[in-house]
């Protein structure tokens, strides 16, 4: 069953989203070569712990060992932080999640360190470009389905990129996963009617050559078949009339990276918004 959020639990929910955020902004400002993705962790879960009354949202989820998902490379999701030092021209997609006042916020990015090669630097701007696709579709009167059909129709028809399945973006509210189930792929004009009070989060899962992935023998990492690389966003956003309510943000990630020198911009200034396709 769908659980729609009061006015007040969405408030909650944006505030949990936006811790989020921020420790990716810390982050993004700590990334270089050299790095571990064990030493970005401990200083994110530092972080949320500094805040009142929150707590990281994946430590201890099913298990989950970390505050981040840190997933290198051909790496698509869920990879657990570890000492490997991050080196020049990887893509390192970090994910996080709060718990902060009973409600859960989720958002991810993943960054370009250091020089990273054009065609993978367009991998994730497709992939980046396609989360917003899919946002300026989560408005009142439009179906489940037109978010999916968005996503898949600019990275895998347009793009020839390959969207990744198996996973899947999800309600949110006082659980970290709850329904609707949000796929990144789909028809235009089925599922479910998008109404006021629906709380998710969208998070394609963009992979350079095939979709097909696998999970690696820790139980967590998911990888993808042929080791080429893959790129994950995500937001957590509320539905709304005319225009999408973004409870999550890049701002504070998009601000680090202009202070960082290791890592590039995963601009989206020439992006086309919905209203002028
Ligand atoms: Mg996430
Ligand atoms: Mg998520």
């Amino acid at each position: 069953m769908i659980y729609y959020k009061t006015a007040e639990e969405i408030e909650l929910i944006r505030a949990s989203s936006q811790l989020v955020g921020k420790t990716l902004g810390l982050v993004a400002s700590m990334l270089k070569p050299g790095i571990t993705g064990l030493e970005i962790d401990k200083a994110a879960e530092a972080f949320i712990r500094s805040h009142k009354g929150a707590i990281p949202g994946f430590k201890g989820y099913g298990d989950f060992p970390a505050t981040l998902c840190v997933s290198l490379n051909a790496c698509v999701v869920h990879g657990i932080p570890n000492k490997k030092e991050f080196v020049d021209g990887d893509v390192v997609s970090v994910d996080c999640g709060v718990l902060m006042n009973g409600y859960y916020g989720d958002c991810a990015y993943t960054f370009p360190v250091g020089d990273v090669p054009e065609k993978v630097m367009k991998l994730l701007r497709v992939t980046n470009e396609s989360l917003y696709r899919g946002i300026d579709n989560a408005i009142v009167g439009k179906r489940l389905g037109d978010i999916s059909y968005a996503i898949q129709d600019y990275a895998e028809k347009k793009h020839k990129y390959g969207i990744v399945r198996k996973l899947v973006g999800h309600g949110i509210g006082k659980n970290l996963h709850e329904e609707p189930e949000v796929p990144n792929y789909g028809k235009r004009g089925r599922g479910i009617k998008l109404k006021e009070g629906l709380v998710i989060a969208i998070e394609p899962m963009v992979n350079m050559g095939t979709k097909d992935v696998e999970q690696s023998k820790d139980g967590w990492t998911i990888l993808t078949k042929d080791r080429k690389p893959s790129a994950h966003y995500e937001h957590t956003i509320t539905v709304k009339k005319g225009k999408a309510d973004i409870l999550s943000t890049h701002k504070y990630v998009e601000e680090a990276i202009k202070n960082n020198i290791n890592i590039k911009e995963v601009s989206l200034k020439n992006r086309i918004f919905a209203d002028q396709i």
